[in-house]
């Protein structure tokens, strides 16, 4: 077949596709569009009236904009693509179905037990017929790793046992007869902060009892295949350190992480940590040796990938204000690239369904990667 129509099906869905991404979070005129999508008023105008036929978008009431003018926003229909969403944790799990608005319609969690699968399609199906099928872009899966994301497959996450082996894309996938996508609980994470936020080159951090990343270059997740894990926890900081559950010595994990920052310690968590810094010295030093511990790692992914902007997650998150002020020194001071002075350190979202909402951004990420 000759290339020339599938070029212009492509450029075609990819304009529509822009157009669509921006009014997810912003209304909108034509000209407004036009000129944050760099295309031309015509060519703009021409798919906005398609997406207007199709109930895709809709016109908000015109507002002035000045001189007598007025310009008609247009928004995206909160019906009009949904996506269902899986956020496997430790512990439990938790379904839910949004909206491409971001919204959260509905959300169930469920306890940790015998024949999790089929205690979640059972709700997934509840869910399917409160909204119209042919409007559902698929199921979003997010997991701790390691995971093949290739073969959909939950490897063996530490105390994570139940799921070990799992073939959770396929199952879930033929029981709903829907595409399912799988990924790092971390990375949908970051993918729901590209959304949300104003950044396209980002790292967001996540530290509890483990340390991962992942990484937003130009506005897309970094090795979005196997190629990049996210574990930045197993970097190297010290190569005769302490050993890890790796197997390596001097993981980057074996410092920072929450049980190995407060082990023997009389704080029973960051929280308590951070409420402590006021008055008590030993906090303030445990604190600056946190910021100096992830700022190694952080380091070395710098030199390596440019970001403008880091996101703090997990359990650091909690007055994250004391922790980033003092990356930001030990940044600034050492990382090779001196511009590093004005990146920006801010907590990820708080909002407490982030989790779920972040496994629906999996599928409307997919949708908008034409
Ligand atoms: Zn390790």
């Amino acid at each position: 077949m000759p290339q020339k129509p599938r070029n212009a099906d492509y450029t075609k869905e990819y304009n529509r596709k822009s157009i669509l991404r921006i009014l997810r979070h912003n209304a909108m005129s034509r000209a407004e569009l036009a000129r944050a999508t760099g295309l031309t008023r015509a060519a703009t105008s021409l798919i906005v009236d398609e997406l207007l036929k199709g109930g895709i978008v809709t016109e908000l009431a015109p507002q002035s904009v000045g001189r007598g003018r007025s310009a008609t926003p247009l928004t995206l229909r909160s019906d009009c693509y949904y996506a269902l969403a899986v956020e496997l944790s430790r512990g439990g799990c938790t379904v839910g179905l949004c909206d491409m608005a971001g919204n959260l319609l509905q959300c169930c969690r469920l306890a940790d037990q015998d024949n999790m699968v089929w205690f979640i399609v059972q709700e997934l199906k509840g869910m399917l017929q409160t909204v119209d099928r042919e409007k559902v872009l698929g199921i979003g899966i997010s997991s701790p790793g390691p995971l093949d994301l290739i073969r959909g497959v939950i490897l063996n996450p530490p105390n994570f046992e139940r799921w070990h082996g799992v073939e959770i894309r396929r199952l879930l996938s033929e029981a709903l007869d829907l595409p399912a996508y799988l990924e790092h609980d971390v990375s949908a994470l970051a993918l729901h902060q590209l959304e949300i936020g104003q950044s396209k080159n980002f790292m967001l951090i996540y530290v509890t009892n483990g340390i991962g990343a992942a990484i937003i270059s130009d506005g897309k997740l970094l090795g979005n295949s196997k190629y990049f894990t996210g574990e930045l926890g197993h970097t190297t900081i010290r190569f005769d350190g302490r050993l890890c559950q790796c197997g390596n010595r001097g993981c980057l994990e074996a410092y920072a992480s929450m049980p190995a920052l407060l082990e023997g310690t009389a704080f029973s968590s960051w929280a308590d940590l951070v409420d402590s810094v006021d008055r008590n010295p030993e906090a303030k030093r445990l604190l600056d040796q946190e910021a100096l511990y992830l700022s190694a790692g952080l380091i070395n992914l710098l030199n390596l990938i440019p970001s403008d902007t880091i996101y703090l997650s997990g359990d650091i998150r909690y007055g994250y204000e004391l922790l980033a002020q003092r990356l930001q020194r030990e940044i600034s001071a050492k990382a090779l690239d001196h511009s590093r002075h004005d990146i920006q350190i801010h907590p990820s979202s708080q909002d407490p369904n982030v989790g779920i909402l972040a496994a629906a951004d999996v599928v409307f990420s997919k949708f908008f990667t034409v």
